[in-house]
């Protein structure tokens, strides 16, 4: 039998090798941190801290403003400086509390529990005011996530060890360096889901991260290690969902309704700590690489850290880049400025000496079809592009343009260099916003 997998992909270069092999270093800030209010998705969280006042690690700084919303939490002790407009990791400008690091590092008291002796209530409640949300990019809150409609309809639990994007290795070493806190996390999520399974699954490019991860988890009759194909993008919720349970969602579905819940290890890893330690949502490992950066690391760093100071950290820049990107190349946001602020979602900070994608002027399609072999959505993104083009949102529609997950691949592998997921982006943005009302 082969590898689990999904239709389409690429096979881009993976950049891993510059840093997969550095251990996490855990970097203290120097200057100011900096935390957006709005760091998940869903309603912004509501300041509760004013100008003045003194605040310790781990102290709610900004409660959640709704339901689907998160609290911040301070990640050092200090003193807030004011609550002000900044930029932030996806290139939009955010209000943003500004906290005075006092150095000290001066914590709330955290109260630690044991998850087998807590309610499913109490588990989610340990999670939401924790302020865990998806790490791997998206931000949805954790706590409504793992309160579906119908619980006992869950069959799987997946914890999604995939990191498909190129350049990223933080999720690689924290399988590597702490599996226990992962097993830990999933047995924390499955006592929430009494009919589910439990499966970490891993590209077979990580096979010593299986390995630990199958250690960690031996005697865990619930848990089980699955190999997944390397292919991009294998970590998108759908192509994860598909390889491990070859089970199908659309862009109208949830993964609740196919019986799954699906979370990054970072964010298992978060659960663990929120519900076990009693700690809240307040570091993350991000990978700082490229072949413009001197000397690329993977560092464990307070939220609200300034990009700049890792960047210095790993020896500044061999060559000045011509690209920088939070996040992976193929779905991170280019960033003009490097004075912004480590979030719940930031990843990694990529640096390139060249910008290939910008330097090369699109051509007209020549109609090879290659697009459409290696879309993951099972679309046709040449004929989706000229819709978005000429905003025809009927057509775009009619021809299942939501079910784009935006991984690039088109793009990626288009021989005339079309922006072909750029347009495809902006008139899913539309169609969505015009679906909510
Ligand atoms: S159309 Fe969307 S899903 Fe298909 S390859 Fe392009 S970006 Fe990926
Ligand atoms: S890959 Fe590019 S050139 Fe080929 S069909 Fe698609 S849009 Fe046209």
């Amino acid at each position: 039998m082969g590898l689990l997998t999904f239709k389409g992909g690429i096979h881009p270069y993976d950049g891993k090798a510059l840093s997969k092999d550095k251990p996490v270093r855990r970097l203290l800030p120097k200057g100011l941190l900096v935390y957006p209010l709005s760091q998940h998705i869903g309603a912004p969280a509501k300041p509760v801290v004013k100008k003045g006042d003194h605040v310790l690690a781990g102290q709610v700084i900004a409660e959640a403003g709704g339901f689907v919303s998160a609290p911040i939490h301070a990640s050092v002790s200090g003193t807030v400086k004011g609550i002000e407009d900044r930029l932030t990791n996806v290139g939009t400008m955010a209000s943003c509390i500004v906290v005075e690091n006092d150095g000290a590092y001066e914590s709330v008291e955290y109260h630690p529990a044991d998850p087998e002796k807590l309610s499913k209530e109490e588990i989610l409640t340990r999670i939401r005011e924790g302020g865990v949300v998806g790490m791997g990019g998206a931000g949805f809150p954790t706590h409504v996530k793992l309160a579906p409609k119908e619980p006992d309809k869950i069959d799987y639990v997946l914890v999604n060890g995939a990191e498909c994007e190129p350049y990223l290795t933080s999720d690689y070493r924290r399988m590597l360096e702490e599996p226990e806190l992962i097993v830990g996390g999933l047995k924390i999520m499955l006592r929430l889901f009494d009919n589910a399974k439990g499966y970490i699954c891993v590209e077979d490019n990580k096979q010593d991260c299986a390995e630990k991860l199958r250690q960690a988890c031996q005697g865990e009759s619930r848990i089980e290690v699955k190999v997944v194909k390397t292919k991009y993008p294998q970590g998108a919720e759908r192509m994860m969902i598909y390889a491990a349970t070859g089970r199908k969602i659309n862009s109208s579905m949830l993964p609740a309704d196919a019986g799954c819940v699906l979370d990054n290890v970072d964010t298992v890893v978060a659960i663990y700590k929120a519900v076990a330690l009693g700690q809240p949502l307040m570091h993350r490992i991000v990978t700082v690489t490229g072949d413009a950066i001197r000397n690329p690391q993977n560092f464990c760093v307070c939220t609200g850290t300034n990009y700049a100071e890792l960047i210095d950290e790993a020896g500044g820049f061999d060559v000045e880049p011509q690209k920088i990107i939070s996040g992976g190349p193929m779905m991170g946001f280019a960033l003009y400025d490097l004075n912004i602020p480590v979030t719940k979602t930031s990843s990694a900070v990529l640096c390139m000496k060249e910008d290939i994608v910008s330097q090369t002027e699109p051509s007209a399609c020549i109609n090879c079809g290659r697009c459409a072999d290696v879309c993951p959505g099972r679309v046709l993104p040449g004929k989706l592009a000229v819709f978005a083009e000429h905003h025809d949102e009927e057509n775009f529609l009619k021809y299942n343009g939501l079910e784009c997950c935006e991984c690039g691949c088109c793009s990626y592998i288009c021989p005339a260099r079309r922006p072909l997921t750029q347009a495809i982006k902006s008139m899913r943005k539309i169609a969505l916003a015009h679906r909510k009302k």
